[in-house]
């Protein structure tokens, strides 16, 4: 079988939700001609669940038809499916391959032990994938896959949640690498051990004196412009005699001895002289 028609009505179809809508549009019209049945006016979960029912049917009846001619049979499989222990599973009422594996003991849904098999290279199965990564906040591919195998087995689900994720236009933006530009030569104050002194705040300290309220407190950044050291001194108030009550030990001390220091904002330090 080389041609599916159903599977062609579908290839100029972008949307997951769309392809399935359609399919059980075109069920419903056959119920209604064929057994004269009524439905309501919008389409049931049950119609959209038969609906992606037999769009999967189909597609594993174009696959995978050697091996399912094989399983229907009850003869081994000489695919590269004979790995997975492929099931064929009729309670949906198609006919669809489902993974065997060894999860038969375990207490999960059917559909969680045997997952319904489906091949990489189809259109629907590209729309499902892409479908998920986007309802999902573009999920990346760790995760697609993860979501793909709570119902689905994607033959080389890896390579192709990567490509989705790979080709998704939002998310080659958003990871899109900033440029880098050439850096220009140091200026001169960064080539000279001086230091840099801002300060930053203020802070709430408290005294633990029943009923006094915090006071407000300052801190002295001092920053060695060469090799990019911090100190950092609490100063008690923004005044001068402060900064240098808490700031002279660091800065006559001998484990940094100062040639220059570079002030930021001066006019600042010179409104707060006291
Ligand atoms: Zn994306």
């Amino acid at each position: 079988m080389d041609r599916n028609h159903v599977l062609e009505k579908l290839a100029n179809i972008s949307s997951y939700n769309r392809c399935v809508r359609t399919v059980a549009y075109m069920l419903r019209f056959v119920q209604i001609t064929h057994m004269k049945r009524k439905f309501e006016t919008t389409l049931s979960s049950e119609e959209l669940r038969n609906a992606s029912y037999c769009i999967i049917w189909n597609i594993q009846q174009l696959s995978f038809v050697e091996d399912i001619r094989q399983l229907q049979k009850d003869q081994p499989l000489r695919s590269h499916l004979k790995f997975l222990n492929p099931l064929l599973d009729r309670s949906t009422g198609f006919s669809l391959i489902r993974v065997g594996g060894r999860l038969d003991n375990v207490e999960f849904e059917n559909f969680e032990k045997h997952p319904i098999l489906l091949p990489s290279k189809s259109h629907f199965v590209w729309i499902y994938v892409r479908h998920l990564h986007l309802r999902n906040c573009h999920a990346g591919p760790k995760a697609v896959v993860a979501l793909i195998r709570l119902e689905y087995w994607i033959v080389n689900a890896r390579d192709l949640a990567r490509r989705i994720v790979r080709t998704c236009m939002a998310c080659v933006r958003y990871k899109s690498k900033l440029e880098r530009q050439l850096m220009g030569s140091l200026p001169v104050e960064r080539l000279r051990p001086e230091h840099h002194i801002d300060f930053c705040g203020p802070i709430n300290t408290y005294v633990r004196i029943r009923g006094r309220g915090p006071t407000k407190s300052y801190l002295a950044v001092f920053i060695c412009l060469a090799s990019k050291a911090v100190h950092i001194e609490v100063v008690s108030q923004l005044y001068t005699k402060a900064f240098w009550l808490h700031s002279n030990e660091w800065l006559l001390g001998e484990r940094c001895p100062l040639t220059s220091i570079v002030i930021m904002e001066l006019t600042s330090w010179v409104q707060q002289r006291s």
